[in-house]
């Protein structure tokens, strides 16, 4: 959560964690030292510092064009939202504005998807344009995913921003994930009592 003009932003991570469990973002904000740098950490970071080189190397098919220009590290916010990320890559053609997300993962989860989405909604409101569809590249397989930027996507972010806020302002913890085997090896385990 970063501090902007006397109002706070949550920032994409924020909302990541939020979708893995709410818990790990309430003690991401509320107990906000108590964090260790995870070697899976440390891995996500080193293998996203390589990709934008790479990316420059790849065609545009997988977004449907023959040509186009690539942004990297984009920032955006929306005090609208109370929302502020950085997106990895954005792909621009003659008709579509589409973010791009590294992940260090082998297949595209549900908060990845929000991730996405809420970029998306960044960009919609920084840019003035209409964005349907978003990509997460798999870098262990090299491969482009797309994700549909769907208008229940849309609806779940927001509603998970308005549950975030009120988390944080009352800094109550809420319940733990219903995914309980996330709980096995996770660095929150030794706070988390009732799982
Ligand atoms: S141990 Fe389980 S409930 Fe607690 S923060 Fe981690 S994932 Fe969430």
């Amino acid at each position: 959560m970063l501090d902007y003009e006397d109002e706070w932003l949550f920032t994409i991570t924020d909302l990541k964690q939020y979708t893995y469990c709410p818990r790990v973002f309430y003690y991401q904000v509320c107990l906000p030292h108590i964090r260790p740098m995870t070697y899976k950490m440390q891995a996500g970071m080193e293998a996203h510092a390589d990709e934008p080189k790479r990316a420059l190397r790849r065609s545009f098919e997988p977004y449907g064009a023959q040509e186009g220009k690539r942004h990297f590290d984009v920032a955006v916010q929306s005090k609208t939202l109370g929302l502020t990320g950085l997106v990895d890559e954005v792909v621009e053609t003659a008709t579509e504005l589409m973010p791009v997300d590294y992940k260090l993962a082998r297949k595209v989860g549900y908060h990845y998807k929000i991730q996405l989405t809420a970029y998306a909604l960044l960009l919609e409101e920084a840019y003035g344009r209409t964005v349907q569809s978003g990509f997460i590249y798999l870098i262990p397989y090299q491969k482009t995913v797309e994700v549909a930027i769907t208008p229940k996507l849309r609806r779940q972010v927001r509603r998970m921003l308005r549950d975030m806020r009120k988390i944080a302002e009352t800094e109550r913890m809420p319940p733990p994930t219903d995914w309980r085997q996330r709980c096995a090896d996770c660095e929150f385990r030794r706070f988390c009592n009732d799982v």
